[in-house]
């Protein structure tokens, strides 16, 4: 792949700390607005609410210090010194992680972020969850090493958030990105890629939105997992899902429209083998990712082109 093209995230923490560093998923044990009934229950139509992918089994710092090894134990043989132990980004993944009070999440992130082996944090929640005490103690830990919001913004079309039920407009989502970086917080924005009912220029249009909004934008194949209400719609035939050739068209120019300056931390969706229904084809993440490279490579992509000539 021509790398110098897309600005990957891991450009983004080569520059930032001089190395790769590799993300470890942690929980700080939140629910989510949209599932405890406090906005609704069933949570977003795609979300299966399981947080599959977080550590779960001893204490932060024990979390942290099996991930370092696990890292370790996959690079090349002249690398696994003890000496030689990865710069992790504690990744605080599943659910909403700043629906709690600032005293307890205080707790649980003071942890991640003090551990030697942690260069920075990532917390995954939604806009409307970042209530100032909240954002005013993420900035505080930004003085000391950098930390990202991740926003599950998914699509700027308010009419398509609905039908999925992710319960807040557009507008929250860029008051809290404006508010976030004002305090010196850097913004992920996850954008999916396959919504139902939405077109590809609405796609291309929330690319559009977030530029000048986010720092990285993670895009995201929507999958359809068991145990969710696209899975029940998916069921009755009333939904479908790209194929990887349509996806990859789509994932190309939404790259072309993305501002060069912002990172790209994501343009795969993750291997949900357990509760995968649909596309089987996005289970292999090495057939995907070759397939992205040689389409790529093909088009001559460069990220953020099509500004050059509408927008600059
Ligand atoms: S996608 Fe996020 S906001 Fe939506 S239900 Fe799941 S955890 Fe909650």
């Amino acid at each position: 792949m021509k790398t110098s093209s897309i600005y990957t995230q891991n450009e983004e923490y080569r520059k930032l700390f001089g190395r790769k560093a590799y993300k470890v998923s942690l929980s700080a044990n939140c629910t989510c607005p949209n599932r405890d009934g406090t906005l609704g229950a069933g949570g977003c139509a795609f979300c299966t609410g399981s947080g599959e992918f977080s550590e779960s089994v001893g204490s932060v710092s024990q979390r942290i210090e099996a991930a370092a090894l696990r890292v370790r134990s996959k690079l090349p043989a002249g690398q696994q010194g003890n000496g030689n132990l990865p710069s992790l980004i504690a990744y605080f993944q599943d659910h909403t992680n700043t629906y709690a009070p600032s005293g307890c999440l205080k707790t649980v992130f003071d942890e991640a972020i003090t551990h030697p082996l942690v260069c920075g944090m990532s917390v995954g929640t939604r806009p409307d969850c970042l209530p100032d005490d909240i954002v005013e103690m993420l900035s505080e830990y930004a003085r000391v090493k950098p930390v990202w919001v991740e926003l599950g913004l998914q699509t700027a079309n308010d009419v398509i958030a609905s039908s999925f039920g992710r319960g807040y407009p557009s507008s929250v989502y860029a008051e809290a990105a404006e508010k976030l970086r004002d305090h010196g917080i850097r913004v992920t924005t996850h954008l999916i890629i396959g919504l139902p009912g939405e077109t590809p220029e609405q796609i291309f249009e929330s690319v559009r939105f977030v530029n000048g909004k986010t720092d990285c934008v993670k895009f995201h194949m929507l999958h359809i997992l068991k145990g969710t209400r696209y899975a029940e719609e998916y069921g009755k035939g009333l939904i479908a899902t790209f194929s990887l050739p349509e996806y990859m068209r789509i994932l190309t120019e939404c790259i072309r429209w993305l501002d060069p300056g912002i990172s790209v931390g994501r343009m795969t969706g993750d291997g949900y083998k357990r509760t995968l229904i649909a596309p089987k084809w996005s289970g292999d993440k090495k057939h995907v990712l070759n397939s992205l490279r040689n389409h790529f490579d093909k088009v001559g992509l460069r990220q953020g082109e099509y500004l050059t000539f509408h927008q600059r």
